[in-house]
C-alpha cells in the first residue's frame, strides 16, 4: 500500500539534542519523493516553532506545513485573556501569547496571586521557589496544564530530565494532577487531526522512539506505529507495527521497495 502520511517525532527520531541521527534527512527526502506528506509532532514545548524550523533546516530538512508541538496543544486549552503562570520555556510563552493569554514567567515573578492557569513544561529555571508558587496557585484553584509528561529528554550523552520531571514536582507538592496536552493525549490528537484530517487509515504512519507517548499517540490517531531504537527506548514494543533501528531503516521499509 502506498504511504500517504508519515508523522515523525523529533527527539530521538530525527536528532538527539539537535545533532542529526545519521540518515534522517535522507529518509525524509526518500519519504517525500515517494509522494508521502511528512510532518513533525513533538512534545518539546521548550523550543519555538521557528527554533524547530531552524534546527531542521540546519540538517537540510524543510519543515514544511505540518509541524505540531505540545506548546501549540497547551495553548489550545487556554482562552484569550487568561492570566497564566508559566513554568516553561520560550516555545510555550510564544504559543500562549499567540492565543492572547497574559504570560507571567514563574522565575521572574515570585509570590504571584490570582491566576487562571498554571502551565508547565520543561523549565530550566525551575527551583524551589517556582515549584512552591506553582503548587500554591494550583491548590488555590488555578487550572493545572502540562504540555507533556515525558520523564526524560534524550541527548547524545544519555537522558536528562524532561518536562514530566518538572510537572511531577508540582503535582507532588499540590496533590493535584494536570491536564496533559501533548502526546499521547487528546488535545494533541485534536491539533493534528484538525490540521491533516482523518488519520485512522492503514496508509498513515507515526514514527517515534517512545512506546508510551508515541505508540500511545499512534493508537489514539488510529494509524500505524513504527518504533525506532535511536532514542529513549532500547527495546522495541511488541505491539508496534514495525520496529527499526532508526528513521533511515523505517523509510527503507516503507518505500524502499518502490524505488
Ligand atoms: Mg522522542
Amino acid at each position: 500500500m502506498r504511504v500517504r502520511v508519515v508523522l515523525l517525532d523529533m527527539d530521538g527520531v530525527v536528532w538527539l539534542a539537535h545533532r542529526e541521527i545519521p540518515g534522517s534527512s535522507e529518509a525524509v527526502e526518500i519519504l517525500r519523493a515517494s509522494g508521502a506528506i511528512v510532518g513533525f509532532v513533538t512534545n518539546n514545548s521548550f523550543s519555538t516553532r521557528d527554533d524547530h524550523v531552524g534546527h531542521l533546516a540546519a540538517m537540510g530538512i524543510e519543515a514544511g506545513a505540518h509541524l505540531y508541538t505540545s506548546a501549540m496543544a497547551a495553548s489550545m486549552v487556554v482562552p484569550a485573556g487568561a492570566r497564566v503562570f508559566l513554568c516553561g520555556g520560550r516555545g510555550l510563552a510564544q504559543e500562549l501569547e499567540r492565543v492572547g493569554a497574559e504570560v507571567i514567567l514563574a522565575h521572574e515573578n515570585r509570590g504571584v496571586e490570582h491566576v487562571d492557569s498554571v502551565v508547565v513544561g520543561l523549565h530550566l529555571e525551575m527551583d524551589y521557589g517556582t515549584v512552591s508558587d506553582a503548587a500554591r496557585l494550583v491548590r488555590n484553584g488555578a487550572r493545572f496544564i502540562a504540555s507533556n509528561a515525558d520523564p526524560v529528554y534524550p541527548t547524545p550523552d544519555g537522558p536528562v530530565p524532561g518536562g514530566g520531571a518538572v510537572v511531577a514536582a508540582i503535582q507532588t507538592a499540590s496533590g493535584i494532577a494536570p491536564l496533559v496536552t501533548g502526546k499521547p493525549h487528546r488535545t494533541m490528537v485534536d491539533l493534528v487531526v484538525g490540521s491533516l484530517g482523518r488519520l485512522d487509515t492503514g496508509d498513515v504512519w507515526f514514527v517515534g522512539d517512545r512506546a508510551d507517548t508515541d505508540g500511545g499517540f499512534a493508537a489514539a490517531l488510529g494509524c500505524r506505529f513504527a518504533h525506532v531504537l535511536s532514542g529513549t527506548d532500547i527495546e522495541g514494543n511488541p505491539t508496534a507495527d514495525l520496529v527499526a533501528r532508526d528513521l533511515a531503516a523505517v523509510a527503507d521499509h516503507l518505500v524502499g521497495g518502490n524505488r
